[in-house]
């Protein structure tokens, strides 16, 4: 059993357990006015039709794919609802698992989609100049 969201209360930020770790996430969080992921495990929960209004009725769980950067430098988690295929961004929280951010960051870098070994020879290919 778990506890639903007031839908008539957008602004309140109640505590709540992960769904995905077990995690007790309290309400507040260091740097974002709406908490809508777990700090421990990044996963998220499709509870928002808009950001902090709790009024979507999917309620599928969001797994944490990629990060986003902004223009000014500022880090999102962008999630994907695994029961409609929903995409959120979602702004970090100053309790947010900086090991999990930085490997899912790293996850492009880790397997690049071409042989490594090309990038040296087209590095060589540029400093040659036209
Ligand atoms: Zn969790
Ligand atoms: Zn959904």
């Amino acid at each position: 059993m778990t506890r639903c969201f007031p839908p008539d209360e957008p602004s309140s930020n109640p505590a709540f357990l992960c769904t995905h770790c077990g995690h007790a996430v309290p309400g507040s969080a260091p740097g974002t006015v709406h908490r809508n992921h777990c700090p421990r495990c990044l996963w998220s929960l499709h509870v928002d039709l808009k950001t902090g209004d709790r009024r979507s009725a999917c309620r599928g769980p969001m797994e944490p794919v990629a990060i986003h950067t902004r223009t000014d430098g500022e880090w999102s988690i962008l999630h994907r609802c695994q029961r409609c295929g929903f995409i959120r961004m979602n702004r970090i929280a100053g309790d947010d698992n900086e090991l999990l951010l930085m490997s899912m960051a790293m996850r492009p870098l880790a397997r690049p989609p071409f042989p490594l070994h090309r990038m040296g020879e087209l590095a060589a290919f540029s400093e040659d100049g036209p």
